[in-house]
């Protein structure tokens, strides 16, 4: 079966935050030939389509959600191939199985993205990034695939990127709004494995030090508005700790919205809101979320 349709799946279970409702189904691509198959999905399904990596950027809905998932789950346990400083990884390749692999090739210019819990597929969707990089910084060039075009690569330069924004632009030559990323080529640059480790390490040690990185968070909740850090806004009006129900803004860090355990989508986004109200009240500075809202 090349793809793999699962009906009724569980946000809870497909998302790092634990919480949400059921999507009406779940597509698996488990290799190439799937992709046949997808775009017989996509027009059968027609609306609510959204590509899913490892869910650590997602704040599903509570109760039935109207979405047709799609995720690649075909080449996890597939190696990045690397010739000279290219390294070319799956989208479904988890970006810290391919840190490892650049520090054992000694591969520098990623350290910086060291404790990001995503897929490569999705890094590149949200153009993923922590340390002063970003996935931008590296991508040589994305294999994407769209229902009308199937499977084509475009160079970084075509690809519009932006700040936890990425796009494939008005010219991909197709009318489709859905599209996956399938492969990623990487230029990076030539280091030592000692030194590579070593600054994936720190990185690594500091993120800890300063964000709940083993709680079910989906990592920050706003994205930091132009010269101003969200945690400290939101810190600063009094909401971090702020709890409602199962949810709460880390102790940690004010930016991470945390499921103590029994948490729901309607308490997260009341938080939200309520955070935003406060921060627009006090500081006139407009939150917007980093994290993808499906409902
Ligand atoms: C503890 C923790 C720490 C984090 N730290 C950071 C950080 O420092 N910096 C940072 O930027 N983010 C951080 N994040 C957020 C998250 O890990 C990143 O955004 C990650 O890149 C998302 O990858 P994913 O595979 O989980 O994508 P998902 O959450 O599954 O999806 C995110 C978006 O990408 C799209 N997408 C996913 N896969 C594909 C695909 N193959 N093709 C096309 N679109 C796709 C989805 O439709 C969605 O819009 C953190 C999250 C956690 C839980």
């Amino acid at each position: 079966m090349t793809l793999e349709l699962l009906h009724k799946p569980s946000m809870a279970q497909l998302t790092s935050l634990g919480i949400g409702g059921n999507a009406r189904v779940l597509a698996k691509v488990r290799d190439e030939a799937g992709l046949d198959e997808l775009s017989r999905f996509v027009e059968r399904e027609g609306s609510g389509l959204i590509a899913i990596g490892e869910g650590s950027n997602l704040l599903a809905g509570d109760g039935e959600l109207n979405l047709a998932l799609v995720q690649i789950a075909c080449r996890s346990k597939a190696e990045a191939l690397i010739s000279g400083t290219r390294v070319l990884a799956p989208a479904d390749m988890r970006l810290p199985g391919l840190l490892a692999t650049l520090i054992k090739n000694g591969l520098s210019g990623m350290e910086g993205l060291a404790g990001i819990p995503g897929s490569v597929g999705g890094s590149v969707a949200m153009n993923a990034g922590s340390y002063g990089t970003d996935m931008q910084s590296s991508v040589k060039r994305v294999r994407l695939w769209t229902p009308s075009k199937g499977l084509f690569w475009k160079d970084t330069a075509d690809l519009e990127w932006g700040y936890r924004h990425f796009s494939i632009g008005q010219n991909n030559g197709s009318e489709d709004d859905f599209f996956l990323v399938w492969e990623v080529e990487f230029e990076l640059t030539r280091s030592t494995e000692e030194e590579v480790r070593g600054r994936i390490k720190n990185n690594f040690e500091k993120k800890k030090s300063t964000q709940p990185v083993t709680a079910k968070t989906a990592g920050c909740v706003f994205k930091n508005p132009e010269g101003y850090s969200a945690g400290r806004l939101l810190d600063e009006a009094g909401f971090k700790g702020k709890k409602i129900g199962g949810m709460g803004f880390s102790e940690m860090h004010a930016n991470f919205l945390e499921n103590k355990g029994n948490g729901t989508a309607a308490q997260a986004l009341e938080l939200m809101d309520q955070a935003s109200e406060a921060v627009a009240e006090k500081f006139g500075v407009t939150l917007k979320p980093e994290v993808i809202i499906l409902s």
